[in-house]
């Protein structure tokens, strides 16, 4: 399944930097979802929610951030946010909103990032 080796691949990143930080604690991971990373957020969120079970993070908070898809358009180089028929969860189309071309090149969203946690340190208050 792919949202789990996501998930594994998630827990073990924040894990590492809380260790290698002296984190005690995990209080809240920000994981940004691209549009375009072909992951069901709710599946993910349910597959985290048991892997961090026993771990540093068993009590974080665990927020999700939507990425937009940015492109540049190869026919009237129009560059930023994209549209995405994703009727089809599984084959978005992404095209150019200028000139509905679909020679693009997509730039961003299509990655799923840990951006930032939260710890607890020994001697935070
Ligand atoms: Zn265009």
């Amino acid at each position: 399944m792919h949202e789990l080796s996501m998930a594994q691949g998630i827990i073990n990143a924040v894990i590492e930097t809380a260790e290698s930080n002296n984190a005690t604690e995990v209080n809240e991971v920000t994981i940004e979802l691209g549009r375009l990373a072909m992951v069901n957020p709710e599946q993910l969120e349910f597959i985290l929610g048991v892997l961090v079970e026993n771990t540093i993070l068993e009590d974080a908070k665990i927020v999700f951030e939507e990425i937009p898809v940015e492109i540049d358009c190869h026919d009237c180089n129009f560059h930023g946010k994209a549209i995405i028929d994703d009727k089809d969860h599984y084959a978005p189309m992404v095209k150019c909103p200028e000139c509905d071309s679909f020679a693009i090149e997509i730039l961003n969203g299509k990655d799923i990032v840990v951006k930032n946690i939260v710890i607890e340190k020994p001697d935070d208050d």
